[in-house]
């Protein structure tokens, strides 16, 4: 790379502007070549197509701008200012945590979140009043129409867990359809946890932290 598409390279990674940049490579500030460049001696960040695993923490929110505390808060603050922009793949609400990904590669943003996309999302809730038994049937059946839609839900899967907790995992995202499904079988969600999203599991990562994809992960969800 020439100076200038790497000082490019590097506002478009949020470390600065494009003149700050330049002046950073004049002081010699950015060493080291091709996959092993580093600025102040750390190594560069992700380039683009990165792809974040968070286990999201309750109480702040997936929107970009609004009151309270946002996701991207628990991001390094150069992540908001990368170019193509970091968005999150969907929206957990602000009370559900677990497992939320962020990426910048708009292919695959869109091809994950489109309504076309069949992505199983598997979700752990705790309930209000112990599960009655019919739920299960209830969401498998591809018949189950939410308040206020007309169009059916796909059938989800129901695994009970204790007298008061299941998961379950959906095909779809509508709006808080989780907490609505459970509404209409007569219950109502107290806590909601997302274990899993289409191959990727949360695993053991802390809540509140965030973790990079692995190139065999991103293609999995590929
Ligand atoms: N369903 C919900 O109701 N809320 C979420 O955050 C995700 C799925």
């Amino acid at each position: 790379k020439t100076d200038r598409q790497l000082a490019k390279y590097l506002a478009n990674l949020g470390y600065g502007s494009r003149k700050e940049m330049e002046a950073a490579i004049q002081s010699g500030r950015v060493t080291g070549s091709g996959d092993n460049l580093r600025f102040d001696d750390e190594p560069l960040d992700p380039a683009p197509g990165m792809v974040l695993m968070m286990n999201k923490p309750a109480g702040f929110t997936c929107s970009r701008a609004d009151q309270g505390r946002l996701v991207y808060e628990l991001l390094p603050p150069r992540f908001l200012q990368r170019s193509p922009a970091l968005s999150t793949v969907g929206r957990l609400d602000a009370d559900t945590t677990g497992l939320l990904l962020f990426t910048d590669d708009g292919k695959l943003l869109h091809r994950l979140i489109s309504p076309k996309s069949s992505t199983e999302k598997t979700y752990e809730a705790t309930l209000a009043r112990p599960l009655e038994g019919h739920e299960g049937d209830l969401f498998a059946s591809g018949t189950l129409v939410l308040r206020g839609e007309d169009k059916p839900l796909l059938p989800a899967k129901l695994d009970v867990t204790g007298e008061r907790s299941a998961r379950l995992t959906i095909t779809e995202g509508r709006y808080h359809q989780v907490r609505r499904m459970f509404a209409a079988a007569g219950n109502h969600v107290e806590t909601l946890h997302r274990l899993r999203f289409g191959p990727l599991e949360l695993g053991d990562l802390p809540e509140g932290e965030w973790r990079q994809l692995k190139p065999d992960e991103i293609a999995a969800l590929a």
